[in-house]
């Protein structure tokens, strides 16, 4: 019998970072190794791209669309960005929680932060690349934005990157697999947070202590030996 009992609840995990510093690689490769994670699917009021998949990638729906979800209260979080609407829809979230398993939210910093309000407890990544030329280079070899929405993201990139400091956590993505183990290891120091403890349980403690005693009572008496 363990001699805690915490909560067996999920984290809500939240990545952000600028755009092409690698969220969805990095958070795609977590949730492949791991079965007790799940990455939340969004919905977008922006165009779909050529490798978007339809409740994929994203839900997408249209400006007005979205503004109707917003006025029935469908999201945790909604953000206007770069002249489009992203928002998390609640459904799902809690229940995945509740399962035991790890919620990933990809979003951008003002959601970031109105989870933050919301749910202090959730874990904070902020990914950043090794450098912005490494940056731009992932910018472009996505090929999925014209230059105009590159030098949009780049320059919002720039005011993104003095946010870091809102976070708990911040990963450098430079080799793959060392971000991911990053955030395994970030996830499994979550685990071991004591405010996740819901009762110390030291059932048979008197028992317990009993041995204890007995074992210090048995041990036989150091006898420390100066050398002169
Ligand atoms: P984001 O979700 O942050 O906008 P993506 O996950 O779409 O970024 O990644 C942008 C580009 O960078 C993609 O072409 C992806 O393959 C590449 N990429 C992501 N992480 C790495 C990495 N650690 N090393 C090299 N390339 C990466
Ligand atoms: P993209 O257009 O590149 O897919 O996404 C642009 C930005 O919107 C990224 O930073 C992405 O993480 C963020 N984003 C995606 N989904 C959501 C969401 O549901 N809410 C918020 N606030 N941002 C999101």
């Amino acid at each position: 019998m363990s001699l805690i009992k915490s909560k067996e609840r999920g984290s809500l995990v939240v990545i952000s970072g600028p755009s092409g510093v690698g969220k969805d690689t990095v958070v795609n490769e977590y949730v492949k190794n791991h079965d007790n994670a799940w990455i939340s699917v969004s919905t977008t009021s922006r165009a779909m791209r050529p490798n978007d998949v339809e409740g994929e990638t994203y839900n997408f729906v249209t400006k007005e669309k979205f503004e109707k979800l917003i006025e029935e209260g469908y999201f945790l979080e909604y953000a206007d960005y770069v002249g489009n609407y992203y928002g998390t829809p609640k459904k799902f979230i809690n229940e995945k929680l509740e399962k035991g398993i790890d919620v990933f939210l990809v979003i951008e910093i003002q959601g970031a932060m109105k989870i933050k309000d919301l749910i202090p407890e959730a874990v904070f990544i902020f990914l950043l690349p090794p450098n912005l030329s490494t940056l731009k280079k992932r910018l472009k070899s996505r090929g999925t934005d014209s230059k105009e929405k590159i030098i949009e993201r780049f320059r919002t990139a720039y005011r993104e990157i003095n946010e870091v400091t809102k976070y708990n956590y911040v990963v450098i993505n430079d080799e793959l697999s060392e971000t991911v183990k990053k955030i395994e290891a970030i996830l499994v120091s979550e685990k071991c947070r004591c405010d996740r403890i819901e009762e110390v349980s030291l059932n048979n403690e008197e028992e317990y202590m009993h041995m204890m005693l007995l074992e210090d009572k048995e041990m036989p008496n150091k006898v420390i030996e100066i050398d002169e």
